[in-house]
């Protein structure tokens, strides 16, 4: 490039932004509001209005990279399982989908493959810091995705209260996290107001709760 920028056509360009939203850490729940804003303002403004077919390719890498995850974490022998509320039904759906996300005894890499993969099997897990959705619409509590009711909207997630939640060791390590962050907090409840530190008090037991109920027993 001989110190110039290199030269990228729009189709690059494209696939590199289409790439950058589908990868930006969209399950953190505060990170999925920003980025919630950023896709309401790319879909509705520029990509959902124009005959772009934007919309179509950040839809078509958000498929891959899901796919992508969910093919390893599928084929990985030795996982640890998913608790949570859904957590036999998010196994059942992984163990179908190992069957069309293995050829010859390999892991499709194939990115046409894998979306196609995906386009007829897809089995509706979508992975975020709180929670791996195991979507079902008619039991969601969040709402439904801008444009969509077909997915889950991950960044107005209610973990602790969804039948579609199931939980990976780092999921509960984020809410244990979260814990942390609330009992600092309250460490200092004497300069909150009272009724954020009730809701503070509230949140802190829910969590705790829940961890404790959905956190497998050492072996
Ligand atoms: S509220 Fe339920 S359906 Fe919505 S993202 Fe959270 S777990 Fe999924």
């Amino acid at each position: 490039m001989n110190g110039r920028p290199p030269h990228l056509t729009t189709r690059q360009f494209r696939r590199t932004l289409a790439w950058f939203i589908a990868r930006h850490p969209a399950g953190a729940i505060a990170g999925a509001l920003q980025f919630r804003h950023q896709r309401i303002q790319m879909f509705e403004g520029y990509a959902g209005t124009s005959d772009s077919g934007f919309r179509a390719e950040v839809e078509a890498e958000e498929a891959l990279t899901r796919g992508q995850y969910l093919a390893d974490t599928a084929t990985e022998p030795d996982r640890p399982r998913l608790t949570g509320p859904a957590g036999a039904e998010a196994e059942q759906r992984l163990t179908a989908f190992a069957r069309h996300a293995v050829f010859e005894g390999q892991v499709v890499t194939d990115e046409t493959r894998l979306l196609r993969i995906m386009k007829l099997h897809d089995p509706a897990i979508y992975p975020g810091t709180f929670v791996t959705c195991v979507f079902n619409p008619d039991r969601a509590l969040c709402r439904p995705a801008p444009g969509t009711s077909e997915e889950p909207e991950l960044g107005d997630c209610r973990p602790l209260a969804c039948r579609n939640t199931a939980l990976t060791p780092g999921n509960r390590e984020a809410h244990a996290r979260h814990l942390a962050v609330l009992d600092r907090a309250l460490a200092q409840g004497d300069r909150l107001a009272p009724y954020i530190r009730h809701r503070f008090q509230q949140q802190r037991q829910d969590t705790s709760d829940f961890l404790t109920r959905h956190t497998p027993e050492p072996t």
